[in-house]
Order: C-alpha cells, then structure tokens, then sequence
C-alpha cells in the first residue's frame, strides 16, 4: 500500500476554491517538496494530508502509523523544557520516562543541543535553538510520514544549511516519507526527489516532475 494516495481531493473555503482536484501518491521513503505562489493551496494540501481539513470531494487514503509535522514557527510548549517538548510525542505513546529522556538527548545531541540548552525554557532560547527543538520533536517519535510547512523559511541560511542537511540524514536514516512545502526551488532540489508546483488557475497543478536530481 502506498504511504499517501490522494484521488480527486479538491477544497473550498465557503465558495471559494483554494485547490482544484488533484491527484498524488507518495510511496515510502519518497520526498516531495509542494511549491508555488502564496494562496495556491499548498497549505490546504498538507493540512488535508494530516487530516485537519473536512475532506469534501475526492479521498485521501493514509498508510502511515506515525506522523510528524514541522511548522514554520516551531510551536513549542512554553512550560516545558527543550528536552520535555523534544520528548513530547513520545510521552504521549506511553514510552517511559528514563527512555524517553535518554531518547531525547541524543536526539537533540545530534542536532547540536547541550545538555545545558536542552535544560532550558522556549523562551531562554534563540530562535535557531527553537527551531532545532522543533524539528528533534518531530522526528522523535520516528515518524514514518513528516509534513513540513515552510520549516526554514525564517531562519538565517548558514543554519538553514545546516537543518536541511541534518533532516536528510535523519529522514534517510529512519526511512520516512517527506512532504514539504517551500518557496526555495534551490531547497527543493536539496531535499526532495519530486517536485510539485501548484499554481496558474486557482489551485491548479502547474507542473509535476519526477524523479528530480536530489543534491548531495
Ligand atoms: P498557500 O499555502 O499556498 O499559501 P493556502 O492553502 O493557505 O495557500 O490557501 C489557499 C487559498 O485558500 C488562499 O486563497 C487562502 O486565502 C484561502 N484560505 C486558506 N485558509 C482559509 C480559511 N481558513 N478560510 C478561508 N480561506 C482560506
Ligand atoms: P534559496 O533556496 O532561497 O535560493 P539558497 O540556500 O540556495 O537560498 O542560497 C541563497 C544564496 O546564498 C545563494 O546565492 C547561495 O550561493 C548563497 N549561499 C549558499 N550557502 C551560503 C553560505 N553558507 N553562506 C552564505 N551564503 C551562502
């Protein structure tokens, strides 16, 4: 089964059309990066994927277990640690707390966060700290699927490099599917085997190319 198959899902908000029906299949372990002028859709797409949307017309089919999503604005819980919002998702599925933490740090290891930023609150945190948190969150709980909204649009591109980098690895490493949104063609060609332009007519796909040069 693939991961996603999406079959004439389109979407209005009240009358207006924000995506014209369209078709997509995302098999494991496949990137695709959405992109596109703002209001063409690309947001109604991922948040339909991740069933926040009333999906009415067309079906999308979901063969994921786990689902990780990175916004750009890293969202993180303000009463909790950077190691407790990191290790959050995987409270949530009941995994004990000593493992959970070890978890979590070697996690944010990995991404460049000391013990002594994974101590601290959002707010004691730079921007690019938050950003890393939001990501580790994410990936933590091993997703199989990752949406990602604009994920590195607010940040500096030295970082910005960096975080791309650190999400291939990490997203090869566990196998997960990517479906990201981006205005960088330049970053889609990073991360993504396919891309997806929406655009033209309202929501209308403008172009649809596969298998795209991955960058390494
Ligand atoms: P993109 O992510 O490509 O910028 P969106 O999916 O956010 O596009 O929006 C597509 C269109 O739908 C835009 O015209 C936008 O103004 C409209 N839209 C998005 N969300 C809502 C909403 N909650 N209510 C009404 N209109 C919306
Ligand atoms: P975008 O995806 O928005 O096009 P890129 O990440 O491709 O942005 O890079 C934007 C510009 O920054 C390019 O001209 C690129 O050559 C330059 N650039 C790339 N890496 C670095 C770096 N490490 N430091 C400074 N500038 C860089």
């Amino acid at each position: 089964m693939s991961l996603l198959r999406i079959r004439g899902f389109g979407h209005r908000y009240g009358a207006r059309r924000a995506l014209a029906p369209m078709d997509l299949t995302l098999e494991r372990g496949e990137s695709l990066a959405v992109l596109g002028p703002s209001g063409c859709g690309k947001s109604t797409l991922l948040q339909a994927t991740a069933g926040l949307l009333e999906i009415g017309e067309g079906t999308i089919e979901r063969g994921w277990q786990n689902l990780g999503m990175v916004f750009q604005e890293p969202r993180l819980l303000a009463w909790r640690s950077a190691l407790d919002n990191i290790a959050l998702g995987l409270k949530a599925r009941g995994v004990r707390r000593r493992e959970r933490r070890a978890a979590a740090t070697a996690l944010g290891t990995r991404l460049g966060l000391s013990a002594a930023d994974l101590a601290l609150y959002p707010a004691a945190l730079s921007g690019g700290m938050r950003s890393r948190v939001a990501l580790a969150r994410a990936l933590a709980i091993e997703p199989d699927l990752l949406l990602l909204d604009e994920p590195f649009a607010a940040l500096d591109i030295g970082l910005r490099h960096e975080l791309e980098q650190w999400l291939l690895r990490e997203c090869l490493r566990l196998g997960c599917t990517m479906l990201m949104i981006t205005h960088s063609p330049r970053e889609a060609l990073r991360l993504a085997d396919r891309l997806l332009v929406l655009g033209g007519q309202p929501g209308r796909p403008l172009l649809a190319l596969q298998p795209a040069l991955r960058a390494t």
